[in-house]
């Protein structure tokens, strides 16, 4: 009996100790970005939040230990996933987004290159444009070759 109740104790902490840093995780997702959760996000945290659920139910007894140890497997696993998915999602973005500023400045660039001069000042003007930045002068678009 004491032995029993000993075992007990100490899967009780063994769960605690892998419930707290989860718990406190998913914590710190909440406070962060509340407001504009991405997709992957979503998952993530429906992963973990799914974990902690499996965790809480059976240290309050409602599964038995086959059924703990098969759902955990399973929401370990996608919580692994939605984790990973999280953060090619969040590469994805960044790497997109730089090559989107990239291409804006390429294309401005080039811009400036065929830029048109104006007659009057000499300024150089973004091609395309009908009026001088500098002075207002009209712009021929013969200018541009
Ligand atoms: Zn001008």
């Amino acid at each position: 009996m004491a032995l029993a109740l000993g075992a007990g104790l100490v899967a009780l902490a063994i769960v605690f100790f892998i419930v707290q840093p989860v718990a406190k995780g998913l914590h710190a997702s909440l406070e962060r970005e509340d407001d504009e959760l991405t997709e992957t996000e979503a998952r993530k945290r429906v992963a973990l939040l799914a974990l902690r659920d499996v965790e809480y139910d059976f240290l309050a007894g409602k599964l038995d230990d086959k059924d703990y140890r098969s759902l955990k497997g399973e929401l370990t696993a996608e919580a692994l996933a939605a984790l990973e998915a999280d953060e090619k999602a969040r590469a994805g973005t960044s790497s997109d987004a730089d090559a989107a500023l990239e291409a804006e400045i390429a294309q401005i660039r080039a811009g400036i290159r065929q830029g048109i001069f104006c007659s009057d000042c000499g300024a150089q003007n973004e091609s395309g444009s009908r009026f001088c930045s500098s002075c207002g002068h009209a712009l021929h678009a013969a200018a541009v070759s």
